[in-house]
């Protein structure tokens, strides 16, 4: 496609060029990655990968079902309990990840050509933002790992209790299509450096780069059975991941209502250790006696917009203090101009496809309940270039929302941004915390104490004063309620995938 039948020049031609041959040569393999070799579903089954950009059918992929996801999670623990991986010392891990990670970057091209095919972001993030942040997740473990210590406790002198992480064995890693490379990374970063097995579960919406991490991981000198990628739907391979009986935890991230079923699974099943990563509808709060409303306003749009509003952070209630609402919204409908659906492949373009058409009709059924709610539609609120095949949504923002409309409530997973306005401190506060997600939440406020009263009072995993743009590796990311129970991320991800072990050991005092 071209955005606007405009013809295509310069770099976007050469990314249209590259993605056609992809798919004309018959480039991309969809099989699955097990016991470090391309294999089809044991029943040869596949399911149809279309990209969202124009609908064009990418390739046909494994659809992995419980005999599949059952050869690799024994190819996992086989190369578990023979210490091909989890014996090696540390410092060697490191090295084969930290070859993985450069093997991640070196591969730019290609990662950021497949992620923005299969799930419709622009390319310019695929390349800016995805492959190098995936590559940056597993080279911060590697580095991690050799200076990880172990503890010994304040024991008498006759005993020595020593307190060790040992890695859990098999871990499932379950994960979504909105950020496939980095939701991926973020599991294995952890999981593999503390010398775990690794079955991983793309979507089946977002298959493409998951399956090329496996080869890259067997390149950097992974070896065969650590790392399994199999595809599939979630009602089959998922489930059948989350129900195996000799898988010790899954690392899911998700909706919050697969995440619910998980902790059903794990109670079926082996009670295997489950964390959650769900979803969020993070409240953005600008109070009266901010200095810094012209960021604020580049914030919030950059928030909402960004990767389609596809993003489980994204800050999609705007609670904004009475006297300066009008003049707020106004400034974010004239932001919100800016990131008008294009190209994907174009690389100036700012905001691409949805997902799929399905996440397409959950976005405009969203949008279609706000207005019968009685929801003013500022800007936006269409369907955009459907004549490409593609999935596509206007920026759209919602004024006048009340705390009981669904906009306000559920996670829309798209670009569609609610404005609710508030009198009080106390208000905003009740507004923010009135909802079942507690992922992110920012304060806009110029009075150091009323930033660090609302940001402690704020039920959130993350809560950003002043900006929202800040994220690195190296803080904890995860959700208080029902955005999840998990820490990705940070130091703290070590915890998920290892178990904790004393050992006592008797010491005679007398020589
Ligand atoms: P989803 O829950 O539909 O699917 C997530 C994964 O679970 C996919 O691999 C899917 O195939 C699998 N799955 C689906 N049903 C399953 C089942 N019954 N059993 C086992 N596995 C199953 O979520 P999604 O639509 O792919 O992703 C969007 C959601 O992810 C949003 O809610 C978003 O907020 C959340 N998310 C959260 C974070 C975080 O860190 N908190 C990050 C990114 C996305």
């Amino acid at each position: 496609m071209s955005d606007t039948h405009t013809p295509l020049t310069g770099q976007a031609r050469i990314w249209h060029d590259r993605a056609q041959a992809l798919t004309d040569d018959r480039r991309l393999d969809g099989r699955a990655w097990i016991n470090g070799q391309r294999v089809a579903a044991r029943d040869a089954q596949t399911f149809e990968c279309r990209s969202p950009i124009d609908g064009r059918l990418l390739v046909p992929v494994a659809r992995g079902q419980a005999a599949d996801i059952d050869a690799a999670v024994q190819g996992a623990r086989q190369a578990f309990n023979d210490r091909r991986w989890a014996g090696k010392a540390p410092a060697i891990r490191k090295r084969i990840l930290l070859r993985f990670a450069e093997l991640i970057n070196q591969h730019k091209d290609e990662l950021a050509l497949l992620e923005t095919l299969d799930m419709g972001k622009p390319i310019q993030h695929s390349l800016g933002v995805d492959v190098p942040a995936a590559a940056r997740a597993i080279a911060w473990y590697a580095e991690a790992i050799d200076k990880v210590y172990d503890e010994v406790a304040p024991t008498a002198d006759s005993a020595l209790a020593l307190i060790q992480r040992e890695p859990m064995g098999v871990i499932g890693a379950i994960v979504p299509w909105n950020y496939p490379l980095i939701m991926a990374a973020w599991k294995l970063g952890p999981a593999l450096a503390t010398g775990n097995s690794v079955v991983l579960k793309p979507s089946e919406k977002s298959p493409l780069t998951a399956l090329r991490l496996g080869e890259l991981a067997q390149k950097a000198g992974l070896p065969d059975g650590v790392l399994q990628v199999v595809p599939g739907f979630g009602h089959e391979a998922g489930e059948a991941l989350a129900l195996h009986m000799d898988v010790d935890a899954i690392g899911f991230t998700g909706s919050t209502r697969v995440g619910r079923a998980m902790l059903g699974y794990a109670g079926q099943s082996n009670l295997k250790r489950v964390f959650n990563e769900l979803g969020g509808k993070s409240a953005f709060i600008v109070f009266d006696d901010s200095d810094a409303i012209e960021r604020a306003v580049d914030a919030v749009a950059t928030g909402i917009f960004f990767n389609q509003g596809e993003s489980c952070n994204a800050p999609s209630r705007l609670l904004l203090h009475r006297g300066i609402a009008d003049d707020f919204v106004k400034a974010v409908v004239a932001r919100a101009a800016r990131w008008q659906p294009g190209d994907p492949l174009n690389p100036r373009t700012q905001m691409g496809a949805l997902v799929d058409e399905g996440q397409l009709r959950t976005v405009l059924g969203y949008i279609d309940s706000a207005r019968e709610q009685g929801a003013h539609c500022l800007t936006g609120g269409e369907q955009a270039l459907a004549d490409t095949g593609g999935f596509y949504v206007q920026p759209t923002v919602f004024d006048q929302v009340q705390p009981g409309m669904r906009i306000a409530q559920e996670e829309i997973f798209g670009p569609v941004l609610s404005v609710l306005r508030f009198d009080t401190e106390a208000e905003a506060l009740a507004l923010a915390n009135g909802s079942s997600y507690g992922l992110q939440a920012s304060v806009w406020s110029a009075h150091i104490d009323r930033a660090h009263r609302v940001a402690r009072a704020l039920r959130a995993g993350t809560v950003h004063v002043n900006q929202y743009d800040e994220d690195d590796i190296t803080v904890p990311f995860g959700g208080y309620k029902q955005s999840g129970n998990g820490r990705d991320k940070s130091l703290h991800a070590l915890d998920k995938y290892t178990e904790l072990k004393t050992t006592w050991l008797r010491i005679n005092a007398r020589g």
